[in-house]
């Protein structure tokens, strides 16, 4: 696909450094399985799975048919006091792999609308049981929960406040769980499991009836795959239960398999009472995001409205579009047809393999890994997050797609990826990182 480079200018793109990219530009042109195409033919090999999205591989056939046949046959209805089948034959699915009674779905179209969604659903429950004053709630350093005000202000980004302000009141933010010591570790660290504690210093500051909900990515993935430590989401889910608080785990990037099972949830043991995602919900093809809750807060929120009323007030124009609708069950279809979420625990272990052989190479300072997800950190120079787009850059030149975070590279192939995808993986990643 052509390109003229003062067509460039009217799009001012999301998260990236504009004025490089216009002038420098890395256009993806096409798709196909573990492989991208760049605008000057490049075939690329896809280390993040586009954006922790496409778990099944770009471009599957199944999904594009499924949502022609969709569109042909109905382009849009709202979901506002009427439907469509397609979105409860989806949440039938996603209830399926949920953990535990999480089996109450309800659509959006991002993670960050999930996050907002599950927000106000931990709000409107604690109303429903009478216990309005609930209105903090506990985050995380370190944590990435979106883009929008609720999930700004949950995050603990540096940049977000810098930029933003002050963002919604009332957030508390248990440290993050990332330790010098822990340097290199493979899987779950040994220690760590009392930074959970913090949750308890919050309920003893504020209050035990003053918070709502505490929300973690189990695996905190965007800013650089930290992983939480043994026994860490064991003690949260413990003090969370003694005041009443309600655990949302946000699995945008987890879910579907990235930990080796559906959902981080169930690899680590722990059963939140929420569950956010989005992401490879349809492989990447349309935008959707969800939330799964479990049957105490839907029957709580649902039972506490007059009849005829709506009982959780808030919804998208978009939620559950029946393309969407398709592609997510297109998309689950292939996950359990092929033994994706499994084949992800099998390969694994040759996935650590090749990202822990890395270690040895001077610029980099930390990998951390679990299931098919796995962060590496390079020595800051200058900057930082100066190399880490030095390193986004090189990798694309050498024929590799990855998401960059700071000086923390994510890699996250799809879960079909073989064995020889990701050794070529590795390869570029050790020539690359070797010349630094
Ligand atoms: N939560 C988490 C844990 C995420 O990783 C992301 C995206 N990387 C989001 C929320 C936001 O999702 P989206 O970009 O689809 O709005």
């Amino acid at each position: 696909m052509q390109y003229a480079a003062n067509t460039l200018e009217n799009h001012w793109m999301p998260f990236t450094s504009n004025r490089d990219f216009k002038s420098e530009p890395r256009l993806m042109v096409k798709a196909k399985g573990m492989h991208y195409w760049n605008h000057k033919g490049d075939k690329l090999i896809d280390a993040s799975s586009g954006l922790f999205c496409c778990a099944a591989g770009h471009g599957r056939p199944e999904i594009t048919e499924a949502v022609h046949a969709s569109m042909q046959e109905i382009d849009y209805t709202p979901h506002f006091q009427v439907g469509h089948p397609s979105s409860f034959e989806l949440a039938r699915k996603v209830a399926k792999i949920t953990p535990a009674d999480l089996d109450y779905v309800f659509f959006c179209n991002s993670g960050s609308e999930a996050v907002e969604t599950a927000i106000k659903m931990a709000l409107a429950y604690h109303v429903a049981k009478g216990e309005a004053q609930r209105t903090r709630f506990v985050s995380r350093e370190r944590a990435y929960h979106g883009v929008n005000i609720g999930g700004v202000s949950l995050s603990g980004m540096v940049r977000n406040r810098e930029t933003f302000g002050a963002v919604m009141p009332g957030v508390a933010h248990l440290r993050h769980t990332w330790s010098p010591d822990a340097r290199f570790t493979r899987g779950q660290p040994e220690n760590g499991a009392d930074l959970a504690d913090d949750l308890q210093r919050f309920v003893d500051l504020y209050g035990s009836k003053s918070i709502a909900a505490c929300f973690v990515e189990p695996i905190a993935g965007s800013t650089g795959v930290l992983i939480p430590p043994k026994g860490y989401l064991e003690r949260l889910r413990e003090i969370c239960d003694r005041h009443g608080i309600l655990l949302v785990f946000d699995e945008v990037i987890c879910g579907f398999g990235r930990t080796g099972k559906a959902f981080a949830a169930q690899s680590f043991g722990v059963t939140p009472d929420i569950i956010t995602m989005a992401k490879a919900l349809t492989n990447g093809a349309l935008p959707m995001g969800a939330v799964a809750v479990n049957e105490k807060i839907y029957h709580t929120v649902t039972s506490s409205a007059l009849d005829g009323a709506v009982e959780f007030f808030h919804g998208y124009t978009y939620s559950a579009h029946p393309a969407a609708c398709a592609a997510g069950i297109a998309t689950l279809d292939i996950y359990e047809k092929e033994g994706l979420f499994e084949r992800a625990a099998e390969m694994s272990p040759h996935f650590l393999d090749r990202m822990y052989d890395l270690q040895g190479i001077k610029a980099v300072t930390d990998i951390r890994g679990y299931g098919m997800l796995c962060g590496i950190d390079l020595a800051t120079a200058g900057r930082p997050g100066l190399r880490g787009f030095d390193a986004t850059k090189k990798l694309f030149a050498r024929g590799l797609h990855i998401k960059f975070t700071g000086d923390a590279g994510i890699c996250a192939p799809a879960l079909v990826a073989t064995k020889a995808d990701i050794d070529e993986i590795w390869r570029i990643f050790k020539e690359v990182f070797s010349e630094y």
